[in-house]
């Protein structure tokens, strides 16, 4: 067998093992039963060190050198041998006994984590986070960095994205978007949207979500949409991509959003073509790209007028409640801006800003620059001065999100950097497509698909995201698109002159 071969065949069998995983997480968080859950813990264990071993194998190693002094790989090849190279010398630069240490240590964080939440409580988790943010630095030193530890995780969710390039980003997002809230809040009109509130039963925000998936062509041949209380989308292999929503039994424009975000991230897994699959390149280009799919749909397509205008006939036959809104009431609708105190709760506008706080916290944390005590002061402070508004409890502020609990550290900057690459590629999409406006408000969402699939789905993970929007948008990662789509629309929706 040539190396190449083997090669091919090793990075097949990660392969399987990580589909079983992937089944088995999806299964934990839709159907185990609860007393499931201890010995499931145990077999999920089982295989996750059985993929991580063939990770890091040597021979795996051996493959990889032999490969990358190669000339005459295709450019797949090539790559692949560049991706699950740089994932091979990461996972390799980590000593396995570290690494074990730090994971007991996470699902205790987390368990510390979830009953200070509950308790609101942030002295009972935070020496907790202290730890993990402990080991997030010593991650860093053993991955490696130019100027920042941060950068060192950075990398792991976007590369060759850094701390200091995340600045040149935010600090003109943000002396734009916080005056424009402000002018919103002041003087901008509130559109009416108490029709989204009521009784709405379960079964027929169903029957809504699945329209808009079809609409959105979004594959159930190769797929299936189940209920799950966080959200998520799960890829178990080729032709087997699930998304999962939440429907809110008072709102009904909740699970719509959130099952349209999830089919945009469903979209791009079942757009990776074949060719790449079991390469290490059979996924997203990073999660800021994946989160670009995702609030793509759910947000410029499916907050648009054009979206609404072919989808309001259908969400009044569906919802009764509905039956006499036009068009523009359910627009604005589901446009509405409000300074919030909970990140997954936000709206387009105000979303980064909850992103930003969050991204000069964490870095704080990890370059030493703040510390863990100071942290619920500074989160009131920072939500006071970009948002205006301050929580009253740490469950409703610093403790809200999961993440920072299992050492998850520079995986919050994807979000934001995803809002802004929509914001990007869709103008790239209008440049394209004649007619887009009307296609969609046609209910002609296939065109659009088809340009992402051309443009992004179809190179996974081959391109690393700053290459690949400069392919697709001839720009770099830029705030400027994302600000002029939010002032014009908002400008319009909120009747500012
Ligand atoms: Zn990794
Ligand atoms: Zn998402």
């Amino acid at each position: 067998m040539s190396t190449l071969d083997a090669y091919r065949e090793h990075l097949r069998e990660m392969g399987k093992l990580e589909s079983a995983l992937a089944l088995l997480h999806w299964d934990q968080r839709t159907n185990l039963p609860r007393k499931g859950h201890p010995a499931r813990a145990e077999v999920v264990g089982k295989l996750t060190k059985m993929a991580f071993e063939l990770s890091i194998s040597d021979k795996l190693g051996g493959y990889l050198q032999d490969l990358e002094e190669q000339d005459g790989l295709n450019e797949v090849e090539r790559a692949s041998v560049r991706v699950v190279g740089k994932a091979y010398r990461r996972h390799k630069a980590i000593p396995p006994a570290f690494y074990e240490e730090y994971a007991v240590a996470a699902a205790r964080s987390e368990t510390a984590w979830e009953e200070a939440k509950e308790k609101s409580d942030f002295g009972l988790f935070k020496d907790h986070l202290e730890r993990m943010v402990d080991y997030a630095r010593k991650f860093a030193e053993y991955y490696g960095y130019e100027d920042s530890p941060y950068d060192a995780l950075i990398e792991e969710f976007e590369p060759g994205m850094t701390s200091a390039e995340l600045k040149t980003i935010i600090v003109p997002l943000r002396e734009k978007l916080v005056p424009f809230i402000k002018r919103l809040m002041e003087d901008g009109t509130r559109p009416e949207d108490g029709f989204m509130q009521g009784s709405f039963a379960d079964e027929m925000q169903r029957a809504l979500s699945l329209k808009a998936l079809e609409a959105m062509n979004y594959d159930l041949d190769a797929g299936r949409l189940d209920p799950s209380v966080h959200p998520f989308t799960t890829t178990i292999g080729p032709g087997d991509v699930r998304v999962t929503t939440r429907f809110l039994p008072h709102n009904i424009l909740s699970g719509l959003a959130s099952s349209m975000h999830e089919g945009g991230h469903a979209l791009y897994d079942q757009g990776i073509p074949d060719k790449l699959r079991w390469t290490g390149l059979d996924e997203g280009a990073s999660f800021g790209i994946h989160e670009s799919q995702s609030r793509m749909w759910e947000n410029l397509v499916g907050r648009s007028r054009s979206f609404w205008t072919f989808f309001a006939p259908i969400a009044r036959e569906i919802v009764p409640q509905l039956s006499s809104v036009s068009v523009e009431e359910l627009y604005r609708a589901v446009n509405t801006v409000e300074p919030s105190l909970v990140r997954v709760e936000a709206d387009e506008v105000t979303y980064n800003l909850h992103i930003m706080l969050r991204f000069e916290l964490e870095e704080g944390l990890i370059t030493g620059k703040i510390d863990t005590g100071d942290l619920p002061e500074l989160w009131r402070d920072a939500m006071k001065r970009y948002l205006g508004v301050v929580p009253e409890d740490d469950a409703h502020g610093v403790l809200q999100d999961v993440h920072w609990s299992s050492g998850l550290f520079g995986y919050f900057p994807s979000y934001m950097l995803g809002n802004l690459y929509s914001a990007q590629f869709f103008a790239a999409a209008r440049k394209d497509i004649a007619d887009l406006d009307q296609k969609i408000a046609s209910g002609k969402l296939s065109d659009l698909l088809s340009w992402l699939r051309e443009n992004i789905h179809q190179y996974g993970k081959m391109y690393e995201p700053k290459e690949l929007i400069e392919r697709v948008t001839g720009e770099k990662p830029d705030p400027s698109c994302f600000v002029r789509y939010i002032m014009d629309k908002y400008t319009d929706v909120y009747d500012l002159h």
